[in-house]
């Protein structure tokens, strides 16, 4: 058998298992975070009881399914939930490294430049980075979406430091990374004035075209000024869009949650991508939605969720998306005049609903979560 496939295999198992673990740890995350209690004391216990769990019985999927999802000690049942958000986690990172590194679905082009390295059943260090801040994005988003299902609120200890994160993650892997030096860049050169397209890195685009001088092309610093402006970016648009409808509905919409979690997520992506996600986000917004209405009646919708899908469908997509929306993000006055027409557009459309459909009825209390199902944390 070819040696690149076993070692590949190895590799997809290896982040699936990463992937099982992770998302047993987002969940002990999600139920502790809103509370703000600390992620590493006390040890994974049953909320039923508070007896310890033992290691052998939280190995993810395993220690549940041996268990039939209940307590050792008090016989208390754990939610499904725990068993399904693993079994996500680790699907989530095997999909984030297929698609990023074995298909090179956003065209880094792994392939052609580490094609030796990959024939030879091996991964190259900067694919690694690369998946591991999407590994961490989709994490800060999952644990996310969880508590906004749940209560909500997304807690700002995982926008904030998801937010640190990624600007880490910026500074570590700059625009055009991973082409290196001055042939990176001349390469890079050539083949916009050929296609009017870039090379896509960590970050999709760079932050601004034509680089200015003092923000060369691979310098740390072009990486940071990338993420902050994908940071700054994704939190302006939830606050402005939240503040139009706000004056032409008369009721609050958005969260301010959600645009933490865009503050997050730019970090990671950058503005332009972050901007996109936000609309890219409306559909899936909407399908959630109606099934929400639909299963609670209910019209308080978390749009978590949606948004972290929405940066993940933007993020992946974008080698086809961005061309499409480059005229838009490269000259910086129709960007300007488009803003204006959309806030402007929004600000009639929600002084509209608020005639149709008069002052909205108070809404009642959240569903409680089931007292039957004991928690793990
Ligand atoms: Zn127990």
């Amino acid at each position: 058998m070819n040696i690149a496939i076993i070692g590949w295999a190895i590799w997809c198992v290896g982040v699936f298992v990463l992937g099982l673990s992770a998302g047993s740890f987002l969940q002990v995350a999600a139920v502790r975070l809103p509370y703000e209690k600390s992620l590493l004391w006390p040890g994974s216990h049953c909320m039923s009881c508070l007896r310890a769990i033992a290691w052998h019985d939280n190995i993810p999927v395993v220690g549940w399914l041996l268990l039939q999802g209940k307590c050792r000690n008090c016989k208390a049942t754990f939610s499904v939930r725990y068993l399904l958000v693993e079994i996500f986690a680790g699907l989530g990172f095997l999909t984030l490294f297929v698609l990023e590194v074995v298909l090179d679905v956003r065209g880094v082009g792994w392939w052609r430049q580490y094609n030796w390295t990959l024939q030879s059943g091996l991964v190259p260090w900067q694919a690694w980075l690369v998946w591991a801040g999407e590994a961490v994005l989709f994490s800060l988003l999952l644990v996310a979406s969880i508590c906004d299902l749940e209560h909500q609120e997304i807690p700002l200890s995982i926008t904030l430091s998801g937010c640190l994160m990624g600007l880490v993650f910026s500074t570590l892997c700059p625009w055009p990374f991973p082409l290196e030096g001055p042939a990176g860049v001349a390469q890079v050169t050539g083949r916009i004035a050929e296609e009017m397209r870039f090379p896509v890195s960590l970050h999709p685009w760079p932050v601004f075209w034509p680089l200015p001088g003092w923000l060369p092309a691979g310098a740390w610093w072009t990486g940071l000024a990338s993420g902050v402006a994908g940071a700054l970016a994704g939190n302006l648009v939830c606050r402005v869009i939240r503040f139009v409808y706000g004056l032409g509905r008369g009721r609050e919409s958005l969260g301010l949650g959600d645009g933490d979690l865009l503050l997050m997520a730019g970090a990671f992506v950058g503005w332009q991508p972050a901007l996109c996600s936000f609309f890219v986000a409306l559909a899936p917004g909407i399908v959630m939605g109606l099934g929400f209405l639909l299963l609670r009646g209910s019209q308080a919708l978390p749009f978590g969720p949606s948004l972290g899908l929405g940066v993940l469908i933007s993020w992946f997509v974008w080698p086809w998306l961005g061309p499409k929306v480059a005229w838009l993000f490269l000259d910086p006055i129709t960007l300007v005049l488009l803003v204006g027409a959309g806030a402007g557009g929004l600000l009639v459309l929600s002084f509209l609903l608020r005639l149709i459909s008069g002052p909205d009825p108070e809404e009642g209390p959240a569903a409680e979560a089931d007292p039957e199902t004991a928690t793990k944390a």
